[in-house]
């Protein structure tokens, strides 16, 4: 969807509509899959250099969970949405299409855990992901042996 600059008052434009799912034309085992079409508002004012967008991005997604690779439900809402798009001098309009698409791949969020988003959810593989964590992070514990007491030890 193209945008004129030339319909860009000084007082700024508001505009406000729904793109497809299909903008964002992803792999089907990409982690990230739109599942519906998604919402935007925004204002735009052009100055010299740049176009800068302020709005609010709203859209239905389905998330791979980093975890258990499973998709959840993930109903994406960025009220506070800005972006800028460098003008070129002869510039006469931009596709808001692409901004909407790129704004979206860039705010969800990147490795999603599904309990951490849907309500009640328990990730079936939560316990191997903690026991991972507490393995890398355990070098205090008293059962082990102490290297660093076998090197007094040695020294004496
Ligand atoms: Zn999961």
């Amino acid at each position: 969807m193209d945008v004129f600059l030339s319909d860009i008052p000084e007082e700024g434009l508001h505009l406000e509509g729904e793109f497809p799912a299909s903008i964002f034309d992803l792999p089907a085992d990409d982690p990230i899959r739109p599942s519906g079409p998604v919402h935007y508002e925004a204002t735009l004012f052009a100055f010299e250099e740049v176009i800068t967008v302020h709005g609010r991005l709203r859209g239905p997604f389905d998330l791979q969970c980093g975890a258990c690779l499973e998709y959840f439900p993930y109903q994406a809402d960025f009220p506070d949405w800005s972006s800028e798009i460098d003008r070129e001098p002869d510039q006469e309009s931009f596709d808001l299409e692409t901004i909407v698409r790129e704004d979206f791949l860039l705010n969800l969020p990147a490795h999603p855990r599904c309990d951490e988003y849907v309500e009640g959810r328990v990730c079936p593989k939560a316990d191997l992901v903690e026991e991972f964590s507490e393995e890398a992070g355990d070098e205090a514990d008293p059962t082990r042996p102490n290297v660093w007491g076998a090197l007094d030890d040695w020294k004496q």
